[in-house]
């Protein structure tokens, strides 16, 4: 249709005079009265077939389309546009590929049409690129582009297998979106079907549990729980609203079910519930005594504890945290403690935890998230007053998963745990009426802060006599028991005992004696089931290899013999007192460098170099060369026994090796030694002074030398040490020296 004034001159100028016009497209069709400069240049030259007037002014042509010109020079563009057109330059096309070319448009062209359902099959129909290639490119480019510019570019294209590649891929394209269209509705028609049949069996489960009389919802079940307990306001705020939430959403959706255990976690929980505590404390007293041999200063710690406890209404006593080698009764004495106090106890470990997120829980927001240890345990109490043991807390670590030592801290703190934050209750939950009770095996990991809140009691390794007494009256029965056995069927006589304890363990403690006496009594009952028709065993020494095999540590190191450049330290480690072993060898052709083997710190390496001058600064006194210094390596070696803690409590061991290799005056292998080092050779006093003496009493030391700064702390060491060995306080090294070198 033409309506403009301009097109309807030129159309009818055209039709009076039989000529042909020239259709070219607008660049921009809303544009009312186009310049030369807004039309495109390559247009169709067509015959007129028909010309009819329209009433409302405007005329219709028919036209045939002809061939393509293009606009070489605008002659007028007034009344109408004349112009001097040139035909459009085609070129010869590759016959072979465009032969391909129409197969594969052909195959596009048929699955498109069936796609879309809107093409009108009769304009299309018959339509194939191998009869009729141009008709075929011209009206699926006129029915199916829908934009200008495409239609543009194509009548622009002067290979035939170019235009003819632009429909292909329009088809393709298009039949990749019109497919994806298809799938994604059918999709969405599935999930809807399937939430309606869903809806639907719900509601008929709904109706036929009403017909039942068992119309009992979740939610109101959960309703009703919440008004049963006593909850703080705040939950039930909480668990109102989450119960809200609840019924909006379909029940067995992921979003529900997080709900859910949401609710029943907070219900779960005690928010009031107690145990009623037990005040007497001679009976607490009885109940400790029952429990563990000795300790009696621990005992008696622990009974003023309970004590102040009671009077200050519960909270706000200090933590107790018990620090000792491993199997020295700290676990056990908390378990007791809470038997006494007549509270519930709960066991956490704190070994390797190194995540925030372990003591406080992870947001609900993750999948499967849950609450903290404390939580947790508060969970496994049932009770708002439990005696909670936080055992090995010196073995936490932290990483860039947040530092769980702070959140412990909240814990800990009086002040602010009668509203520790869980991150997944996301409520606040009290934790002032807990008692809370640590273990560790060193207090130097332990953080600061944390120190700072514990009270710390510590529990040292046993004698042999108190091994002894303990495997009598404590783990032996209970192993009894434990393996279902009758009362005093098993005795171990005394001597057995001790080859037990000499050689089959090395330990401050008792966990691996307790272990080997488990084996034994295991032994002893599988003889009974067997039929054995003795009624009561007593195990002597000659038997034990029978039940434990052959012994794991010989004595070989108490007949050690006096050797040069060897000497013994003591060493205080995690796992309570240890000795340790030094050994120099100088090497020939060297130049003074110090060669440090065996696992060390800084502090050692250190305490090697101060241990060199001092020895050089008393060369004289021993005969010793300068020049033997500068000449040689000097070598040391520190075996390994168990890795020390890094301290210069190894200063005078140091010394007399170097003494020793230097001078070739051997040293005593029956003196044991403990001391700092200064330059000028006095000796500063050290730690642990009680783990080393068990130390060098189990190893069959005769002579043990300590700081004079030490004899202070000869009060705790057992008096059955003191009795076995010689212990020589000294403040010089000369007088180290002096005692241990033969
Ligand atoms: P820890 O927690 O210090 O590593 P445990 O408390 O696990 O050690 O003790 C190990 C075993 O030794 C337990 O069976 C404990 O009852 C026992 N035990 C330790 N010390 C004593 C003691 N003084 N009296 C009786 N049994 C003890």
């Amino acid at each position: 249709d033409a309506v403009r004034d301009k097109s309807m001159l030129a159309l009818n100028r055209a039709a009076e005079e039989n000529q042909d016009v020239l259709f070219v497209a607008q660049r921009d069709a809303s544009i009312a009265s186009p310049m030369p400069k807004d039309l495109y240049r390559v247009g169709t030259v067509a015959k007129i077939k028909q010309v009819l007037k329209l009433p409302n002014n405007t005329i219709r042509v028919l036209v045939v389309g002809e061939k393509r010109m293009e606009i070489s020079d605008f002659i007028h563009v007034s009344p109408y546009f004349e112009v001097e057109a040139v035909p459009l330059e085609e070129e010869t096309p590759d016959y072979q590929m465009l032969d391909a070319l129409k197969k594969v448009a052909r195959e596009h062209f048929d699955s498109y049409r069936k796609l879309d359902k809107k093409l009108s099959s009769d304009m299309l129909a018959g339509l194939n690129p191998e009869d009729d290639l141009f008709k075929f490119i011209y009206t699926v480019a006129n029915f199916c582009y829908t934009s200008d510019l495409a239609k543009q570019k194509l009548l622009e294209m002067t290979d035939v297998y170019d235009q003819l590649k632009n429909v292909t891929e329009f088809f393709a394209k298009e039949g990749e979106i019109i497919a994806l269209q298809k799938k994604i509705a059918a999709d969405v028609r599935q999930s809807i079907d399937k939430n309606q049949k869903e809806f639907y069996l719900r509601e008929q489960i709904r109706a036929i549990k009403k017909e039942l009389g068992e119309d009992e919802d979740e939610l109101e079940e959960y309703r009703k729980k919440i008004d049963q307990k006593k909850l703080p306001d705040y939950a039930k705020e909480k668990l109102n609203k989450e119960i809200a939430r609840m019924e909006k959403m379909n029940p067995t959706s992921p979003e529900a079910g997080v709900c859910r255990s949401y609710i029943e976690w907070v219900l779960e929980l005690p928010w009031n519930e107690t145990t009623k505590d037990n005040v007497d404390l001679v009976e607490a007293r009885r109940i400790l005594d029952e429990d563990h041999y000795g300790l009696e200063k621990v005992k008696d710690r622990i009974v003023e504890f309970l004590a102040v406890h009671e009077l200050t209404s519960n909270y706000k006593t200090p933590i107790l945290c018990f620090v000792g080698p491993p199997g020295v009764g700290k676990t056990s004495v908390v378990k007791s403690i809470a038997r006494a106090a007549g509270k519930k106890f709960i066991n956490m470990s704190l070994g390797g935890v190194r995540d925030e997120a372990e003591i406080r829980g992870h947001r609900r927001t993750y999948i499967g998230s849950l609450p903290g240890r404390i939580i947790n345990g508060m969970k496994q109490a049932g009770v708002v007053n439990p005696v909670f043991l936080l055992d090995e807390i010196d073995k936490m670590t932290s990483d860039f998963r947040g530092d769980p030592a702070s959140a412990l801290l909240e814990v800990l703190d009086p002040n602010q745990n009668f509203d520790f934050k869980d991150h997944y209750l996301e409520i606040p939950y009290d934790l002032s009426k807990v008692m809370f009770v640590a273990t560790a095996n060193t207090v130097d990991t332990i953080p600061p802060a944390l120190l700072d809140r514990m009270e710390l009691i510590e529990l040292s390794g046993y004698t042999y006599r108190e091994k002894t007494e303990i495997a009598k009256k404590y783990l032996l029965p209970k192993q009894i028991e434990a393996n279902g056995l009758e009362n005093d069927s098993v005795k171990i006589t005394d001597e057995a005992i001790e080859s037990i304890i000499e050689g089959y363990t090395k330990e401050s403690g008792v966990r691996n004696l307790e272990r080997e006496i488990a084996t034994v009594v295991r032994k002893i009952a599988v003889e009974i089931v067997n039929g054995s028709k003795k009624k009561s065993f007593s195990v002597k020494k000659n038997e034990l290899e029978k039940y434990l095999g052959v012994r794991k540590f010989t004595d070989d190191e108490n007949n050690k013999e006096d050797e040069v450049g060897c000497a013994t330290g003591l060493a205080w480690t995690r796992v309570g007192g240890t000795t340790l072993n030094i050994e120099v060898t100088l090497l020939p052709s060297g130049k003074g460098d110090i060669i440090l083997t065996g696992s060390l710190g800084d502090v050692m390496k250190e305490s090697c170099r101060t241990a060199l001058s001092v020895v050089r600064a008393r060369a004289d006194k021993f005969g010793i060369l300068d020049e033997s210094f500068t000449k040689n390596d000097i070598h040391l070696h520190f075996l390994e026994g168990a890795t020390p803690k890094d301290g210069p409590s190894a200063g005078i061991t140091i010394t007399t090796a170097l003494t020793s290799a230097f001078s070739g005056k051997k040293v005593k292998s029956s003196v044991a030694m403990t001391g700092e080092i200064t330059l000028r050779g006095n000796v500063l006093p050290i730690g642990g002074l009680k783990e080393k003496s068990l130390a060098a009493y189990r190893a069959g030391i005769k002579t043990l030398i300590i700081p004079k700064g030490n004899e202070k702390d000869l009060a705790d060491v057992p008096s059955e040490v003191k009795d076995k060995l010689e212990i020589i306080p000294v403040s010089k090294i000369d007088e180290v020296l002096e005692i241990a070198l033969v």
